[in-house]
């Protein structure tokens, strides 16, 4: 894409803070624990074969997708590392689509087994997740006994791990997530009390893994915090992360508008006295959510200005009254650092009552990727 694609906006991703985050993370590990990072949704807005490869060289030795379509992009770029689907499949295209890529099934239902086994041809390695409080994939945990022992009798079928998925480790207070370790052990007394071997076993995701080793079993999954942002921030003290996404956009014109002028649909914001405006060539459609209208800044020359009116598709407008001889063409930064400003995922995060996970996820295709 080279200088064209950085015409109007782009998105940088910063590969030796990303080297810089995975290491950190394997450094909190024992040598015994595995590290998962989980790229799905192509990396959390990054690009999962970039976020897949630059992890795998750095400590990295499992992979976690949602789905088989993010799990076949990974190894259509030759990438031989073990992955995880974490999301449910069920169909027989589906089981077809895994054992021709070599992916590993989530199984989280005896239904669901039952359709494997009988559809498979060869043993193949799959994952059994139970439910031990986050309400979502696997048998509640009161079942999750019975599920395992089902599943272990079932031809074709080799269990590769037990997991389980935190609902609440980002919070200061442990005690639910203490509760649901405890219900995965009580799980796990009761297979064994059957004879039944156990697997490999993993349950933390970046907060879990923050908060001790503990937590982390045979393997850890680990997704935001590879991206250098923070579960909740008291992990600070934790770790140093260093964010690896910053968006960046390009002035596209500059102009001074009399007092009283309407900017953008629907006049959301209104010129009280003659005011100097650039446009912005990134929108709603590039990822910046178009319910920070009126409420966010953007940063020219290292300083703070204020984006003004609604956020259209493709652009938007700030206030740059107090940027003298500004220039067409100049780069904004819309999240990132630039001097001693700097405007994070978190910050948006916040303003719009969401979490950083939803911000970068925001950040599609649509707008080049740029390894820095
Ligand atoms: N494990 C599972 C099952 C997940 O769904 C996710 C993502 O939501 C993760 C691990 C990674 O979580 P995080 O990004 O908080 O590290």
């Amino acid at each position: 894409p080279g200088t064209l694609a950085c015409e109007r906006a782009w998105v940088n991703i910063d590969l030796k803070a990303l080297e810089n985050n995975v290491r950190q993370i394997k450094q909190q590990l024992l040598p015994q624990t595995a590290l998962m990072a989980v790229v799905k949704a192509d990396g959390y807005g990054h690009g999962a074969v970039t976020v897949a490869q630059t992890a795998l060289a750095n400590g990295a030795t499992w992979l976690g997708v949602a789905t088989i379509l993010e799990g076949i992009e990974l190894r259509q770029a030759d990438i031989n590392a073990p992955i995880l689907i974490l999301g449910a499949t069920h169909t027989v295209q589906e089981i077809e689509a895994i054992v021709r890529w070599q992916l590993q099934p989530t199984l989280c239902s005896p239904e669901q087994a039952l359709i494997f086994s009988r559809h498979l041809q060869h043993p193949l390695p799959i994952h059994l997740k139970v439910d031990t409080g986050m309400s979502r994939l696997g048998p509640i945990w009161q079942q999750g006994a019975t599920f395992i022992e089902f599943v272990s009798r079932l031809p074709n079928l080799k269990i590769a791990s037990i997991y389980s998925h935190l609902a609440t480790a980002d919070d200061a207070d442990s005690s639910f997530m203490l509760q649901q370790q405890s219900r995965l052990q009580d799980v796990l007394s009761r297979i064994q009390a059957q004879d039944i071997p156990l697997p490999k076993l993993h349950l933390a995701n970046s907060a879990g893994t923050l908060v001790g080793p503990q937590f982390h079993y045979d393997l850890v999954r680990v997704g935001l915090a590879l991206y250098g942002l923070y579960p909740a921030p008291h992990f600070q003290q934790a770790i140093a992360l260093q964010p690896v996404m910053q968006v960046k956009a390009r002035i596209t014109q500059i102009k001074t508008l009399p007092a009283g002028s309407g900017v953008s649909y629907n006049h959301t914001f209104t010129t009280e006295q003659p005011l100097t405006v650039a446009v912005v060539g990134i929108g709603y459609a590039d990822g910046v959510p178009r319910s920070l209208s009126n409420q966010m800044n953007v940063i020219i020359r290292g300083r703070l200005a204020p984006q003004i009116g609604a956020i259209t598709m493709d652009q938007l407008m700030v206030d740059v009254s107090d940027v003298p001889n500004l220039q067409v063409g100049e780069v904004v930064t819309i999240l990132g650092q630039d001097g001693k400003a700097s405007i994070s995922a978190e910050t948006w995060a916040d303003a719009l009552g969401t979490i950083s996970y939803e911000i970068v996820c925001g950040f599609k295709h649509r707008l080049p990727r740029i390894l820095v």
